[in-house]
């Protein structure tokens, strides 16, 4: 038996949530295509961001230590994998569209720069009289300019509903283009899921490698809420585990804990809102989808503890230093030189100006490859 498109969203409409998104009401693409005989439009979407580029780069960029410095530590590419797993099983538990929310976690990371937030944080300050440079409008940019792929429009045509979950914090959403609908306050429950997944994900991960590079000591943990209570739970059940053995079953139950705490917290939300369609999720004053207080107070906690002892950690601090002067150091050659873009961002430079374009080409490279880029310009550095 062959299941059909048809057949799909027939399934949606029986086993969603009222308040999901249905592929069959989708507001569609600003360029209107035919529907696919199989695949409904998230599953289009989901195909066409695996497919892309700027996906395939991502196995070569940092999430927090330089990209190369150790075979099992996070990339953007193995981050996202997470947040895309994480996503999966919230919006399942809560009934929402699984095709979208994934597609949503698939893409929330493809416009981030080399060298991770240093990188971006150093590309905004080279942007700074420019517009500057923000990773989420990056995401924006690249699935509907920058990416080419199909001879009749350019990037890569997603669906308003993927779209609008990469408009992340922003404070009004914008309603598809040619609709009339007014602005809104939030996006799809299964656009919020992806959000937040992000966060589980990284809080968890950055732990788990600053653990494994002994950049983080596990005697420094007891001070947290997160960890203290999951350590403790585990030393309860397995009193025999130790080292990294115990820190990696640890992580494994801080991130079980976060999800279901969303699960729970956000289904009581949701019944206490009455919302009982998407339109109304996107009219509710504020997001449905949450930690419990609890949970928030103590992950704000991990995030303080995350910057102080990790993202500013000396050793990390002076890799990402050394990196973001080289980033500085291509722009500018470039901005004296254009005529060392390549051909699709030399294109650009007309309706974009010099230095987006620039930017544009920077933040798609890699890691390695702007390494390479800084040695092939500067030879004697
Ligand atoms: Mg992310």
């Amino acid at each position: 038996m062959i299941r059909t498109r048809e057949a799909t969203i027939a399934q949606e409409a029986a086993t969603l949530a009222p308040y999901a998104q249905r592929s069959g009401q989708s507001a569609g693409r600003r360029h209107p295509e035919p529907p696919h005989p199989l695949r409904t439009e998230y599953q289009r979407d989901y195909a066409r961001i695996i497919h892309s580029r700027a996906f395939r780069r991502l196995e070569y960029k940092t999430q927090v230590f330089l990209n190369g410095t150790g075979d099992h530590l996070r990339t953007r590419l193995t981050h996202t994998m997470e947040v895309v797993s994480i996503t999966r099983c919230i919006a399942r538990a809560l009934g929402l569209n699984e095709d979208l929310a994934e597609a949503i976690a698939l893409a929330h990371d493809l416009g981030h720069a080399p060298f991770g937030h240093a990188g971006e944080e150093a590309l905004d300050g080279l942007m700074r009289a420019h517009g500057g440079f923000d990773h989420n409008e990056q995401s924006l940019r690249l699935v509907e300019l920058i990416e080419k792929k199909y001879p009749h429009f350019e990037g890569l045509n997603l669906t308003f509903e993927l779209l609008e979950g990469l408009q992340k914090h922003r404070e009004i959403y914008l309603p598809p283009p040619g609709s009339h609908a007014l602005c809104y306050l939030n996006p799809s429950l299964e656009a919020q899921v992806a959000n937040l997944a992000d966060e589980i994900a990284y809080y968890s991960h950055d732990l788990d490698d600053g653990l494994d590079c002994h950049l983080i000591h596990p005697a420094q943990l007891g001070e947290l809420d997160v960890w203290r209570e999951s350590h403790d739970d585990v030393k309860r059940r397995f009193p025999e585990i130790e080292g990294r053995e115990l820190n990696a079953y640890v992580i494994r139950c801080i991130i079980d804990r976060e999800v279901e705490d969303v699960v729970t917290t956000t289904d009581a939300a949701i019944r206490a809102s009455g919302v009982s369609s998407v339109e109304e999720v996107r009219r509710q004053p504020h997001p449905l989808v949450s930690y419990s207080e609890g949970l928030a107070r103590a992950n704000q906690q991990l995030r303080t503890f995350l910057y102080a002892h990790l993202y500013h950690h000396p050793d990390v601090a002076q890799m990402n230093g050394r990196a973001c002067e080289m980033l500085g150091r291509v722009f500018e050659a470039y901005l004296a030189k254009p005529h060392l873009l390549g051909s699709i961002t030399s294109a650009r430079v007309e309706c974009d100006g010099l230095h987006r374009a620039v930017c544009d080409y920077l933040a798609g490279m890699t890691d390695r490859y702007l390494l390479d880029e800084y040695a092939r310009l500067f030879p004697a550095a």
